[in-house]
């Protein structure tokens, strides 16, 4: 049997994926390797923008509801911003994304978890042909239905959402992002609840190392504390400043637990994403904002804009999946752009910037409405008026300064 679409990874661009074609009345098959509920790396911050993306409510699996940031700067100096209006939803990654493939399942995808693709091969039709991982149990006894290369599935489209470096990508031979960024995290248990001047708040220390920041996200009984940067610059650091930033904030490292630390793809302009019946979503298509390292957003708007494609290539009307290219470049494209010329000339010279966020109610009130989905990069840059202009190549020029302090990113 040929399956519509396989959806590779269950991440939330892979469940959204998931959700919005079935829901067109696609058959659809969302595999993950993991067994769910599964955590992985991540803050678990959802911004308002991002969750306004979702035709349904994300409260079930919300643990705090941020409203205010403690603002630090290098130099430790710190100021707390209140807006008394929700700004980011905090949930953990275990709750949030199996949530989301319960929604894939109720508007019809058939998830099965445990299920780990090896390879991802275009037949002489144009159909996919998927083979599993034989599982322990059946490994055990010689192998699977096929033998000993395990389960094979055959699907007219692919939805690589496999994260970076996934299988997808690989084997039909997409091209890999050329940058990336590293972060670690660890988790502090707090049995009685997160300390009280946290609460409906994150810290977010800006430039703490290069080409990132370092941030204290509460949830309901610990602590998410993390950090990260340009992998060149930051990271061989990570870990001792990880332990720094704990004691820096009153924490002892030695009660952090669940330390892991992860890649952040970043886009280089103008990949591709999809090809014939394939597509990438989400951090398979390194679609992480570049200044706040912000994905979940990016993974939802592209598990969203890809679905109408898919829909029109199976029912004959388009030749490939170019019209979720085209939607994508249309969407993220240039708030991609913008966040890449932004983050460029913020580690150029950190310091005023942050002065700027940290004093300047505009500049304040332009990231709260960011972050709220009421503006965008964009829109922001344009309102310098002629420092817009110049923003592009004074980023190519923060570029080239920052490549030859720290090298290759
Ligand atoms: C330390 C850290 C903190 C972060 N904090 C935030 C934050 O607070 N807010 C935010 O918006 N973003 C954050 N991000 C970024 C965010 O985590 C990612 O951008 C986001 O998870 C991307 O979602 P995705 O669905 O594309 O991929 P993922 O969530 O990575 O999901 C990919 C899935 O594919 C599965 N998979 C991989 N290979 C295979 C295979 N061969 N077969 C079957 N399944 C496979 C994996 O098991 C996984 O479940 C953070 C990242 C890091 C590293």
């Amino acid at each position: 049997m040929t399956i519509d679409t396989v959806v590779v990874g269950a991440g939330p661009a892979g469940a959204t994926a998931a959700r919005e074609i079935a829901a067109r009345g696609r058959g659809v098959v969302l595999l993950d390797r993991a067994r769910f509920p599964r955590d992985k790396p991540c803050g678990g911050g959802v911004t308002v923008r991002c969750a306004s993306l979702l035709p349904f409510d994300l409260a079930p699996v919300v643990e705090q509801v941020v409203t205010g940031a403690v603002l630090e700067d290098r130099a430790g100096r710190r100021v707390v911003r209140e807006t008394g209006v929700p700004l980011t939803y905090l949930t953990q990654r275990a709750q949030l994304d199996a949530y989301l493939v319960e929604q894939a399942q109720a508007a019809g995808a058939e998830f099965r978890d445990g299920q780990h693709v090896r390879s991802v091969v275009q037949q002489r039709d144009g159909t996919y042909e998927l083979r599993l991982a034989p599982r322990a149990a059946r490994a055990a006894k010689g192998g699977g239905p096929s033998g000993a290369g395990g389960e094979v599935l055959r699907a007219r489209t692919v939805v690589g959402a496999d994260g970076a470096n996934g299988v997808v990508t690989t084997q039909l031979s997409f091209a890999h992002p050329s940058e990336r960024a590293i972060a670690l995290e660890g988790l502090l248990p707090c049995p009685d609840g997160v300390p009280a001047w946290l609460r409906g708040r994150v810290v977010l220390s800006l430039a703490y190392l290069p080409g990132g920041y370092a941030w204290l996200f509460p949830k309901a009984d610990h602590i998410n504390i993390g950090l990260g940067g340009w992998e060149a610059a930051a990271g061989a650091r990570l870990r001792p400043a990880l332990d720094a930033y704990c004691r820096a904030h009153g924490f002892d490292p030695a009660t952090l637990v669940a330390l892991r630390g992860h890649h952040l793809p970043l886009q280089a302009p103008g990949m591709t994403v999809a090809a014939g019946g394939a597509a990438l979503v989400g951090d398979a298509a390194a679609l992480v904002d570049p200044l706040s390292g912000e994905g979940i957003y990016a993974a939802i708007a592209s598990g969203i804009a890809v679905a109408p494609a898919v829909d029109d290539y199976l029912a004959g009307a388009t030749r490939d999946l170019a019209g979720y290219q085209l939607a994508l470049t249309r969407e993220l494209g240039s708030e991609l752009a913008a966040s890449r010329d932004l983050m460029e000339v913020f580690h150029a010279c950190p310091e005023p910037f942050a002065f700027a966020l940290m004093r300047s109610r505009r500049v304040w009130g332009a990231a709260v409405a960011l972050v709220r989905g009421e503006t965008t990069y964009e829109r922001i840059t344009h309102r310098t008026g002629p420092i817009a202009a110049t923003l592009g190549p004074l980023a190519r020029v923060a570029r080239r300064v920052s490549r030859r302090r720290y090298g290759a990113r």
